[in-house]
């Protein structure tokens, strides 16, 4: 099944800039897909658009086969993302982040209580579950919004730039934890401008570059053309 299929893609700014200048590609379902480009190619708009938080000027997302502008709320149901900026209530407390957010899902509470302490646990922020999360280091809020955008138990998690500023240590950790989850079925997009972490963890990829895609290939031919 196709977990992704985004076609001719275009976005233009308010201010007349050509972020998109028509881009296609499919993700097959299961798959661990980097999108891949130097700073603004473009890349933070086209996830911004499969998330619906930036408006796109014309094309066609497809998440699962359901058409994001007709079946929004299917679309949303299938779909965790992880953005590059914390955007949590920061006195809000870790647990508690969690547990609302399974609420927006209709996850009835002792649930979301089970779920929550489930990935509390996975992404080692159990100590740290009664702390505001403005008081979590960098990389802790970055699990941490790893662990809400996975609450609802998505087949599809996009995270934009996930590692960015991660310290090399936590990267390798976080790495191993999206392997894990991808071979548990989740299919798995990312943004990266690090080859290394392309090549790490993904098998398709897709690079962009001034709004245009230039690739879009298995990680193993591209190896071999470098
Ligand atoms: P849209 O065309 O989707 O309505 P806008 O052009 O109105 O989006 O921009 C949305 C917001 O992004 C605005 O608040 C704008 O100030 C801000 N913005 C403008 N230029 C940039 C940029 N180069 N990078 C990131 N954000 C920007
Ligand atoms: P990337 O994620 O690959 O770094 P972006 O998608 O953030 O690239 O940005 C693509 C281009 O669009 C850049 O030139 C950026 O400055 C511009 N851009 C991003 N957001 C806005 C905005 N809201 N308004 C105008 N231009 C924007």
């Amino acid at each position: 099944a196709t977990a992704l299929e985004i076609t001719d893609l275009h976005k233009t700014y308010s201010n007349g800039h050509q972020a998109l200048k028509g881009i296609s590609f499919t993700v097959q379902q299961g798959d661990f897909f980097a999108l891949l480009g130097p700073n603004g190619a473009g890349k933070s708009t086209t996830i911004g658009i499969i998330c619906a938080l930036v408006n796109k000027t014309s094309g066609q997302v497809k998440i699962f086969g359901d058409d994001m502008d007709q079946s929004p709320n299917k679309v949303k149901q299938h779909l965790g993302v992880v953005p590059q900026e914390f955007n949590f209530n920061q006195f809000e407390k870790t647990a508690d982040i969690l547990i609302t957010q399974a609420g927006y899902y209709g996850i009835p509470y002792k649930e979301s209580i089970e779920r929550a302490e489930h990935y509390l646990h996975k992404l080692g922020l159990w100590e740290k579950r009664g702390e505001q999360s403005r008081l979590l280091s960098g990389g802790m809020k970055r699990r941490l919004m790893i662990a809400r955008a996975l609450i609802h138990q998505p087949k599809l998690l996009i995270l934009d730039e996930p590692t960015a500023g991660v310290d090399i240590e936590l990267r390798r950790s976080m790495w191993d934890f999206l392997q894990e989850i991808n071979q548990q079925g989740i299919t798995i997009i990312l943004t990266t401008h690090y080859l290394e972490e392309a090549e790490q963890l993904c098998r398709n990829i897709a690079i962009i570059d001034h709004g245009r895609l230039v690739q879009n290939t298995s990680m193993k031919a591209l190896l071999r053309t470098l």
